[in-house]
């Protein structure tokens, strides 16, 4: 189905589901959250026993408000369930002998969540889900899409990638290159469309810059971000806009939450595939409900995957909710501005959800740094890694010491939080001191 807005053409996957009034929506979903309600009771031992202590029973939940009564998941409790049942904790619904994908979490906020992926969860759902994008960005058969990324545990590009094929665009694969060479294979094979983190894309942009490449006159005409709020950010959004003269796109999910959203070819706010999830809107301190127009953190109820579903499912994400229909002709739910921020302390950077507090827990495993430190975040594009600023424990740490140190907090970010970062060691008493809470975190701009 095809109609014409502007100048773009607006592509539905499932219209009947993405026009749909939203009363028939809610009974649709409803219908969906029972089954999967039941499913995840059969299935998984997690959460038998959270709906067991909470008296729920599944076939019981027949409006939005009793969907209110079933208790919350929060990362922590996958974490605790993987270190209790390792390695797969017993929250999920399949075997190993099941799955046919694995992928883990950044571990942004502690030690990465493993998730498993069933043959149909991989070629039916996220199929599914990733149609919902293909159309919503306007991607066609007539698409080239160059992916730069690397193959590894990071979910980043691997669905988006897998049903961008199975729909008919043409792959160039952009694994395993410098920014350079990439750059020359996406001209060279006349690729017509990009996805990356918003951080590296402008990083691209301007290596192209810098080797005397016009990107705006390149076939590229569409851009997909995700990783980092950068899309729904306007000044990032229109740098980009402008650099790569393409339309830039959000695509909004994780690894243990699936792929939930999508931005239209209209660009106003971030289509939730509600046929799919149900979302709702929380204040992260009192987590009642919030009405649209409010910003707050995004729940969601995953309707749709087999293998490791979660029910109300704190994202962490802060959002607002937008449910004025789209001019696309979509009736279900906009997120204003995509994701607008976490609920906690955090910054972005290379496609990673980083801490503080994880940089910290590091320098405790380190006798010969004191605990002073600081995290200087480069600006967004410039290329430059993330740097630690150390101290010395005390005068008595030799040259040597300090060096192994060092190297050792090198391959501790690396390994554990998936950024390679430059580590200073500056003089004792260098850090400033300051009473309360201290500024750990400088952003460049
Ligand atoms: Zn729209």
């Amino acid at each position: 189905m095809k109609t014409q807005v502007a100048s773009e053409a607006v592509f539905y996957w499932d219209q009947q589901h993405e026009c749909m009034p939203r009363e028939r929506l809610e009974q649709y979903q409803l219908e969906k959250l029972r089954a999967q309600l039941n499913h995840v009771h059969e299935r998984s031992p997690f959460y038998r026993r959270k709906l067991d202590a909470a008296g729920i029973r599944p076939d019981d939940i027949r409006s939005m408000e009793d969907l209110r009564a079933i208790p919350l998941t929060d990362k922590e409790e996958l974490r605790v369930s993987q270190a209790e049942h390792p390695p797969w904790g017993d929250f999920g619904c399949i075997t190993p002998r099941e799955a046919v994908r694995v992928f883990q979490t950044s571990g942004t906020t502690g030690r990465p969540v493993r998730i498993m992926i069933s043959r149909k969860d991989w070629h039916e759902t996220f199929y599914e889900q990733f149609m919902h994008y293909r159309c919503g960005f306007g991607l066609t058969e007539d698409d080239v899409l160059f992916v730069p990324f690397n193959y590894g545990l990071y979910i980043a590009w691997w669905g988006f990638q897998t049903t961008m094929e199975k729909a008919g665009l043409m792959i160039i694969p952009g694994g395993g290159l410098s920014s350079k060479d990439r750059l020359r294979a996406m001209l060279d094979w006349d690729a017509t469309a990009i996805c990356g983190t918003p951080s590296y894309l402008l990083y691209l942009a301007e290596t192209a810059r810098k080797n005397g490449i016009d990107l705006p006159v390149s076939r590229v005409r569409k851009v997909v971000t995700a990783g980092e709020p950068g899309a729904a950010i306007l000044s990032t959004k229109k740098a980009m806009e402008s650099q790569w003269g393409a339309r830039v796109y959000d695509d909004l999910g994780s690894t243990e939450g699936g792929n939930f959203g999508h931005e239209c070819v209209l660009q106003q706010g971030t289509h939730v595939i509600e046929s799919m999830y149900i979302a709702e809107v929380v204040d992260p301190e009192t987590l009642q409900p919030l009405q649209d127009g409010q910003n707050g953190e995004l729940v969601l109820t995953n309707l749709c995957c087999d293998s490791m579903p979660l029910i109300r499912y704190r994202t962490r994400d802060l959002v607002r909710f937008n449910r004025i229909p789209c001019e696309c002709g979509r009736t279900g739910l906009r997120l204003d501005g995509g994701v607008l921020g976490r609920s906690d302390d955090m910054f972005h950077f290379a496609g990673v959800n980083i801490f503080p507090t994880q940089i910290q827990n590091l320098l405790h495993e380190i006798d010969e740094f004191s605990q002073e430190y600081q995290v200087v975040v480069p600006r967004m594009g410039s290329g430059a890694h993330l740097r630690i600023r150390v101290e010395p424990a005390n005068e008595r740490i030799s040259g040597d010491q300090l060096k192994k140190a060092r190297d050792f907090l090198v391959e501790a970010v690396r390994y554990r939080i998936t950024v390679t970062p430059e580590v200073e060691v500056c003089d004792i008493g260098a850090l400033p001191r300051v009473e309360g809470k201290a500024r750990r975190l400088i952003r460049e701009t």
